[in-house]
């Protein structure tokens, strides 16, 4: 299953150009047709050098990268919790993604007006948490009248989750989001399924005019400040740019963006960062000669886990797990060759999966 990334903005951010862009990026750099669900949500594939570099050795017949949904989340206005704009409508579409892409205008233009007049990411990230902010409240506060007859009979679990909405309700109204609240695992738990928004792991994309060199830009360090206190993290895209790129040819865009100084792409880095957000790393799969691929899981997935994102039957009959690491493979030449050298290791169910091993499991069925 894809990590789904929600994008939202203020109008005139440059949201739906930094969704074309990374689409269209996405869908050029693997054989992979980009796939429409709808309109507003794109598949994007990831991009990824070492996956490239194991299909180049192994010579499999497919490869195949991660990907990700981006969905374009229209609506989120000042107001929207209140009724503005799309109103409410916005809050069915963000509620299940993995994590929320802020889009926050830094460039100057005068021929896009901007809605408050003025260049200032800060205020726009503000107004856009405070929306998200009054989502969660009002979820809140409906699930706080539902429980409260279940609570004032005393019963022990509604009374335990009336005193944690309260904290949470509590945390917003002090106009922090619920991502910066210490809660217990089980606290955690009990939340996953309510769908909070100011709780999701969020990246702030500063889309910076594609004119300035880096050290005439706009002043991003309240920025940064803010995504700091916030628990969020900021990356520098030009989605102008990005989407000019994302019209050529792969050759082409590498060549541009290398005459500019650039060395990766627009993708490469949001992709990069939103994987350090989500604390995901990256293995391998190439047991047969027809697939290579590579599969996200959150750092500290054991074995048997691993496997089970491959298929459920490989982490119940899971037996264990032979690893290499892609650089030994590399160096090696082929999986026999890392076999006689005794790169590959035979791993348990306690065994902690890392970055980059290429894992083949052996499992009952
Ligand atoms: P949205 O309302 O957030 O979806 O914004 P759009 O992506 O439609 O962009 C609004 C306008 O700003 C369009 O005319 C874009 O061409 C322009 N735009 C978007 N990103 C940039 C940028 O990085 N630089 C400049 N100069 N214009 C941009």
């Amino acid at each position: 299953m894809a990590l789904t990334f929600g994008l939202v903005g203020l109008p005139n951010a440059g949201k739906s150009t930094l969704f074309n862009a990374l689409t269209r990026a996405g869908a050029a750099v693997a054989p992979y047709p980009f796939t429409t669900i709808d309109p507003n949500v794109g598949v994007v594939a990831v991009p990824d050098e070492r996956l490239d570099q194991l299909h180049a050795l192994l010579q499999t017949e497919r490869k195949v990268p991660a990907t990700i949904a981006v969905v374009d989340i229209a609506g989120l206005v000042q107001g929207a919790s209140q009724g503005e704009g799309l109103g409410n409508q916005f809050l069915s579409h963000i509620r299940t993604v993995d994590a929320v892409i802020v889009v926050l205008r830094c460039f100057a233009d005068p021929d896009v007006p901007h809605l408050y007049g003025s260049i200032d990411p800060v205020r726009d990230a503000t107004i856009l948490l405070t929306e998200l902010a009054l989502a969660d409240l009002a979820l809140i506060e409906r699930r706080l009248e539902r429980l409260q007859t279940a609570a004032r009979t005393g019963q022990p679990a509604a009374r335990r989750e009336v005193d944690l909405l309260r904290r949470l309700q509590a945390h917003l109204n002090a106009g922090q989001p619920l991502r910066t609240l210490a809660l217990a695992p089980e606290e955690q738990a009990l939340l996953q399924g309510f769908g909070l928004l100011t709780l999701k792991p969020c990246l702030y994309v500063a889309n910076v005019a594609e004119e300035t060199a880096p050290d005439t830009r706009p002043a991003l360090d309240p920025l940064q400040t803010l995504a700091a206190q916030q628990g969020a993290l900021v990356v520098l895209i030009c989605a102008a740019l990005e989407a000019e790129l994302a019209a050529l040819s792969p050759e082409e865009a590498r060549e541009y963006r290398a005459a500019l100084g650039l060395t990766v792409s627009g993708l490469e880095t949001l992709v990069q960062t939103s994987y350090r957000l989500l604390n995901l790393i990256t293995f391998y799969t190439a047991a047969t000669t027809r697939e290579v691929r590579a599969w996200p899981v959150v750092a500290g997935t054991k074995a048997p886990q691993a496997a089970g994102r491959v298929h459920s039957d490989m982490e119940r009959g899971f037996i264990r797990a032979e690893v290499v690491s892609w650089a030994d493979l590399l160096a090696a030449g082929s999986l026999t060759a890392a076999r006689e050298r005794g790169l590959v290791r035979l791993e348990g169910r306690d065994y902690v999966v890392q970055d980059g091993d290429v894992i083949t499991f052996r499992f009952h069925v």
